[in-house]
């Protein structure tokens, strides 16, 4: 099989796909940008060795490219549309392509998003890049600045899953509803969208929710409070963790990929599945609570403060 044998069989799943004049197949894709919107790009890297292990489920590595991108998309509020990908294998692998295609456009498939072109090279470990265009309306793209003052704090799902999954196999142990959550991770793009002209600042949740927030506080110039007694956890991590393995898990687990986002509490009451976790204050640093009591938290966790 050569390289555009490889490319038809696997990738170029041609739909009639709204905007896309030109998809897989000539030099470059031609696509209709929508009136009065502008453009959202993101880019991800997956290396192999480096955030999967070479045993990983194709499907799974494919759907994470895909969701880890769409994340960032949905963190700025934008409609994903187009999609490429980077593809480097070390062989033409039949059964692995079809399996790294399917979990692929499983992904894409549950936003309407459109694979248009990619690149394919033979390399000695596996690398995935996916980027993906999407749009938003003029001006409204949700920012990791803008948050004031009065501003509740706000994030979507329930926090440190995918970190407790991990965990838990690490210690030999299996939670199918954890380890999905790490596997598969949900991108909040309907949620983004639901957001513009709504909230005031938003980011995905990436690297742990401690570390996250800290970066829209300082694109925001402002400090907040957090309630660790509000954080929304999953059942699963409530029945696995003891109490102060759980705010570990939440504040500081990363590859959760929910939105943590501020608003004013009027505009964003209707949107479902949020939990309000604290407040933007204006002096700057990052205060938690815990019963009322300030506690310090760093990347291992936190400790009492006083
Ligand atoms: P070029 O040599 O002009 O860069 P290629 O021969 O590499 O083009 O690719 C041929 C077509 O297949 C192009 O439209 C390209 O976008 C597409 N393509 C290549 N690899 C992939 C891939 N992994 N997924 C999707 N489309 C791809
Ligand atoms: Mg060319």
């Amino acid at each position: 099989m050569d390289e555009f044998e490889l490319i038809s069989r696997y990738f170029d799943r041609r739909r009639n796909v709204a905007g896309v004049v030109e998809g897989i197949g000539d030099d470059g894709a031609v696509l209709v940008p929508g009136s009065n919107k502008q453009q959202v790009q993101v880019i991800d890297t997956l290396v192999e060795g480096v955030h999967f292990p070479d045993t990983a489920d194709p499907a799974d590595i494919a759907y994470r490219a895909v969701a880890v991108n769409l994340s960032d998309i949905a963190a700025m509020g934008a409609n994903p549309r187009w999609m490429t990908l980077a593809l480097t294998i070390d062989k033409a692998d039949e059964r692995w392509l079809k399996s790294f295609s399917d979990g692929l456009f499983s992904a894409a498939d549950e936003h309407d998003l459109a694979l248009v072109g990619g690149d394919t090279t033979r390399g000695p470990a596996t690398i995935v890049t996916v980027a993906i265009s999407g749009e938003v309306d003029e001006g409204k793209a949700l920012l990791r600045r803008g948050a004031k003052h009065g501003d509740g704090i706000y994030v979507t799902g329930t926090l440190g899953d995918a970190a407790a999954g991990l965990r838990l196999l690490q210690r030999g142990a299996k939670d199918e509803f954890l380890l999905r959550r790490f596997l598969r991770p949900t991108a909040r793009v309907l949620t983004g969208r639901a957001l513009v002209g709504r909230a005031s600042a938003a980011i995905d949740l990436s690297d742990g929710l401690l570390g996250d927030i800290s970066k829209l506080l300082a694109a925001s110039q402002v400090g907040a409070e957090i309630d660790i007694d509000r954080l929304p956890l999953s059942p699963a991590v409530r029945e696995n963790f003891d109490a102060d393995e759980q705010v570990r898990l939440a504040m500081t687990g990363g590859d959760d990929y929910e939105l943590c986002f501020t608003a004013d509490e009027d505009s964003v009451s209707e949107i479902p599945d949020v939990t309000r976790i604290g407040a933007i204050t204006e002096s700057a640093g990052l205060i938690c609570r815990r019963q009322g009591e300030i506690v310090e938290l760093n990347d291992s966790g936190y400790r009492h403060f006083r």
